[in-house]
């Protein structure tokens, strides 16, 4: 076996308490190649005490944005630095092409620790309220405290970066928990945020089962904010467990995302994009555009050039750079999602190209699908409603933009969306009406540190990334100042020790303060 990861708790790199360790499996190859240690219950204590005792007692929480700042963006240059070594980790444990490592993930990890450093340099942690005659008011953003982050197997080093880089810019600590199957590259991440000098206790991550390490840290008294990403059945016991101790979640969690192509499209442009929307990383991507809702005037015309570009998809090994898409995940994800073609299948879809497993030579042990697309497919069918996570796209026909909009509309789910179109104005009426987090029109996966990104429905809860996403690791405090000071004449309303006035208010009058917009007036439910 390769080499031996250890937890990384309170700045240290450690064993786990019951000395267990698990294997992480290349799913290129079924091989292991790694030993990781595996982080239980106690662990998961040892992480959340570090990660407290570096809020109540460290410098993290009390330094200005301006010199946290710095520290991210050490990490930021660390991870450019390291860039080939953590592309080539990426492939191997969590099966992403290396070109898709070198360009998408380590450039997603570099800007989003940019992204929050530059966010936490602005030092814009207090904000003056409207002015009022007799007192001042503001908000102060101020750290949460210890922020627990999970995190799926799809995008692990992308995944680390979206969760520690905002949580730790405004001043948390946290403890990471990655997915069973690809821990390596954020236990590289949290060894980069030593290396960076990020003190000890803010940045712990705890690889190990989802059930015990996971539920211990969501439902943990120690913790201020819980970060999700994963399926949303999880996501509902993650948000029952935090319910507990009401913790505050985030959660992004499933998609079954609608591609609209609209009959004014450039057919080549249109087939090129539908297929980056849903095949990209074998389709194993919460906002793929797994639904392709096509105006039926062009649907021959557009599978024709689909289903032939489809089949001319390289699949090959992950660290193959002539490999277009590798393998999924794990045999059992294999098995997903050739259940899911079968189901299709009896529904009454036709296999239009793909809809089995791929071989790779040199690579029987791998994990490899053809990218699968399915035609004769209805909005109601368990294949477009159902989260495959894998290389299949279902493709439905529509009549006009109302039918369009009300198939992408008919889904639990609300995390992407996109149109293609060669009218932007007809495209942004049709964005305009879908119920989801993001749409993008005319282009696919461009997913930006500095736009937010979330779910409808029961896509998630919050946002992560740009200043939305920044707050949502923040608390919110007003304060309000009188600016009357000792002397001034007691409010009317101290109705408690001041001696009592007659009753000023008659039917019909006004309390005190009302002519004047927005002046002090008490709290309808003062205390809360
Ligand atoms: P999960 O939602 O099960 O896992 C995501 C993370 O949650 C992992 O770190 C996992 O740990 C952890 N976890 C699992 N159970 C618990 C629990 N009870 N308490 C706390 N943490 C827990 O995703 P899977 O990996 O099992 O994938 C299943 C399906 O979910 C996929 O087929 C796909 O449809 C969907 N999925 C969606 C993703 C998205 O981004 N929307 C991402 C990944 C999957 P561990 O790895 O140890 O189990």
């Amino acid at each position: 076996m390769g080499d031996m990861y250890r937890l990384v708790i309170s700045g240290e790199l450690v064993d786990a308490a019951s000395g267990e360790t698990f294997e992480s499996i290349d799913p290129s190859t079924g091989e292991p190649f790694a030993a990781v240690a595996k982080g239980g219950q106690e662990d998961a204590r040892r992480a959340l005490h570090a990660a407290r005792r570096a809020f109540d007692q460290g410098p993290w929480p009390r330094m200005k944005g301006r010199e946290r700042a710095g520290f991210l963006l050490k990490v930021a240059d660390l991870v450019k630095q390291h860039a080939g070594e953590l592309a080539d980790l990426e492939a191997r444990d969590g099966g992403h092409t290396i070109r898709m490592a070198k360009g998408a993930d380590i450039g997603m990890v570099i800007s989003t620790f940019r992204t929050f450093g530059e966010l936490a340099a602005r030092e814009d942690d207090e904000r003056s309220l409207p002015r009022n005659p007799g007192s001042t008011n503001w908000v102060r953003y101020e750290p949460m405290g210890v922020c627990a982050a999970i995190t799926p197997w799809n995008f692990p080093i992308q995944m680390a970066a979206w969760k520690i880089a905002p949580a730790i810019a405004a001043g948390n600590t946290l403890v990471i928990k990655p997915a069973s199957y690809t821990p390596l590259t954020t236990l590289e991440i949290g060894r980069l945020c030593l290396e960076a000098g990020i003190p000890e206790g803010v940045v712990n991550v705890l690889p190990g089962p989802g059930a015990p390490a996971g539920e211990e840290l969501v439902s943990s008294p120690m913790v201020d904010k819980v970060a999700f990403t994963g399926s949303t059945e999880v996501g509902r016991r993650i948000m029952e467990l935090a319910s507990a101790n009401i913790t505050k979640c985030t959660l992004e969690l499933g998609g079954k995302s609608a591609a609209v192509v609209l009959d004014d499209v450039d057919i080549d442009y249109a087939a090129d994009g539908a297929l980056w929307g849903v095949f990209f990383h074998s389709g194993q991507v919460c906002s793929a555009g797994t639904r392709l809702l096509v105006q039926r005037s062009i649907l021959d015309e557009l599978l024709a050039e689909a289903v032939k570009r489809a089949d001319a998809i390289r699949v090959g090994s992950a660290r193959d750079p002539a490999s277009d898409v590798g393998p999924v995940i794990s045999g059992t994800q294999l098995e997903t999602i050739e259940g899911y073609v079968a189901i299709g299948r009896q529904e009454g879809a036709d296999i239009l190209v793909g809809g089995e497993r791929a071989v790779v030579e040199g690579h029987d042990g791998g994990y490899f699908f053809k990218p699968t697309i399915l035609g004769g497919v209805r909005n109601d069918m368990k294949v477009a409603q159902e989260e495959i996570f894998g290389p299949v796209l279902v493709v439905i026909p529509f009549d006009d933009e109302d039918d369009a909009v009300r198939i992408a509309n008919d889904s639990m789910y609300g995390l992407a969306g996109g149109v293609w179109s060669s009218d932007n104005a007809r495209a942004v009426k049709v964005a305009e009406r879908l119920r989801t987090g993001t749409v993008w029109i005319n282009d696919w996966h461009m997913i930006n540190p500095r736009y937010p990104f979330g779910g409808y429905k029961q896509s998630g809860l919050g946002r992560e990334h740009g200043e939305i996403g920044f707050n949502e690791y923040r608390e919110i405090k007003h304060i309000h100042l009188d600016l009357g000071g000792p002397s001034r004449a007691r409010h009317p309303w101290w109705d408690l020790t001041v001696p009592r006035r007659e009753p000023s208010m008659t039917a019909g009058a006004e309390p005190a303060g009302a002519a004047t917009p927005g002046a002090d007036t008490p709290g309808s439910k003062p205390g809360g």
